[in-house]
């Protein structure tokens, strides 16, 4: 096992009825930033439950954070933070929300330059406003994490950033209010944490047995909850085992001490960039190819996945590993979501070179031993005809 450190200082409130304890959540003085995104949260009573805890406070709000979070909005944000003075901030949304208000947690107190270096150099943050996060779609993780994802049109940039300031203080997980999400955002969210443990496991094999098992369970409980969730609405206990899932798929714990490879991100953010494809959906058109085209690199890890998860027996050792991939892609198409990125009328020649161009001008070199360089990534995609 690798050296690591695991720190995760966000405090999980999770179950029916948790909004209504905010009041007690965050800090017993000064002004309140909500920030949120479209009408969701209004239509399905979150926004209500939430002003009812907060009744006694000062609150003001900025709304209309469109999913994959875009800079511009995010910095009429930081000047409303800047004119409002607020002492908190609080996420209620999905990925978008959590990790856009991550983002104007951090520019509102960058002053060495211009804040998109936050992103575009990955700048040290030093300072950064507090926040909480009330959570509406599991899927990121990014109510535990450090992470943060924001898009630039402008620069045709979707990029990650991370810094330990940007842990929430506290998570409000109430499964009930993931009973409104459309389908296809329940399955943009079992894929989005299929794939994020599988960024973790599907690497070459240090001995970890602990972690090995625990993405496993994280596996095996999604492959039966996913489907539930979808087949109804409100299975309560199918959308709390979702939303433990899609957390503990990425609040850290799975890489302690492995290596991880999350090429397939890189990849599909640069697919939701160029053609607007929502995460889960870039993701899942690049994750199979993607497994196909490192298989040698990925072997053992790959023939674990397959008897341990698929349950393939095979002699043969490339056969299972391609059954394991080929059982990987039936799961996503039987929960309705596409892998092929013909699916969306896309070709997958031109999106080939859109990515090779992406990922040249960032000089990437991708995947847990840094094998995946920009030709290999186009002919990922090339693949998902
Ligand atoms: P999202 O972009 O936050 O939300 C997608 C849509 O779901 C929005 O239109 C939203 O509606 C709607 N929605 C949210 N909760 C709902 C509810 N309870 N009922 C009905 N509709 C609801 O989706 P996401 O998949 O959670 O986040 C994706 C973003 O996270 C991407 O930018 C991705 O790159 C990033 N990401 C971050 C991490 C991380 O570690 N930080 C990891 C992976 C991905 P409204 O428009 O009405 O708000």
């Amino acid at each position: 096992m690798r050296n690591f450190d695991y720190h995760n200082p966000t405090k999980v409130v999770f179950g029916k009825g948790t909004i209504s304890r905010l009041k007690n959540l965050v800090p017993p003085r000064g002004k309140i930033m909500l920030v949120t995104g479209g009408e969701s949260i209004r239509k399905n009573g979150v926004h209500d439950q939430v002003m009812d805890s907060l009744k006694k406070r000062e609150v003001v709000e900025f709304s209309g954070i469109a999913p994959n979070p875009e800079y511009d909005v995010l910095m009429q944000a930081v000047d409303m933070v800047k004119k409002e003075e607020p002492s908190f901030l609080l996420a209620v949304g999905g990925g978008s929300i959590m990790d856009g208000t991550k983002f104007i947690a951090a520019a509102s107190k960058y002053t060495a330059g211009d804040p998109w270096e936050i992103c575009s150099k990955l700048a040290k943050v030093t300072d950064a406003l507090p926040l909480g996060v009330v959570v509406t779609l599991p899927a990121t993780g990014s109510e535990t994490n450090n992470i943060g994802v924001v898009s630039r049109k402008a620069e045709e940039k979707k990029i990650v950033f991370h810094a330990d300031k940007l842990f929430p203080r506290f998570a409000v997980m109430d499964p009930e209010v993931t009973y409104s999400l459309p389908d296809n955002q329940v399955r943009n969210g079992v894929v989005d944490a299929f794939i994020h443990v599988l960024e973790q496991y599907l690497t070459y094999p240090v001995q970890a047995p602990l972690q090995d098992r625990q993405a496993e369970a994280v596996l095996l409980t999604l492959l039966e909850v996913g489907p539930k969730t979808l087949a109804q609405k409100q299975d309560y206990d199918a959308r709390a085992g979702f939303m433990w899932c899609a957390n503990q798929a990425l609040n850290g714990l799975l890489k302690c001490g492995v290596p991880t490879d999350f090429a397939t991100h890189r990849i599909g953010h640069e697919l939701t960039v160029h053609y607007g494809l929502a995460h889960g959906e870039a993701i899942a058109v690049v994750l199979c190819w993607l497994l196909r085209h490192q298989r040698e690199n990925k072997q053992d890890k790959l023939l674990q996945y397959a008897r341990r998860i698929w349950m393939i027996e095979d002699k043969d050792e490339e056969l299972a590993v391609n059954r394991a991939i080929a059982e990987t892609e039936c799961f996503f198409n039987e929960m309705g979501m596409p892998t092929r990125l013909t699916d969306y009328g896309i070709d997958p020649a031109e999106a080939a070179e859109t990515v090779r161009k992406g990922l040249e001008r960032d000089q990437a070199k991708l995947g847990e031993r840094g094998l995946i360089g920009p030709e290999d990534a186009a002919d990922i995609v090339r693949a998902s005809v």
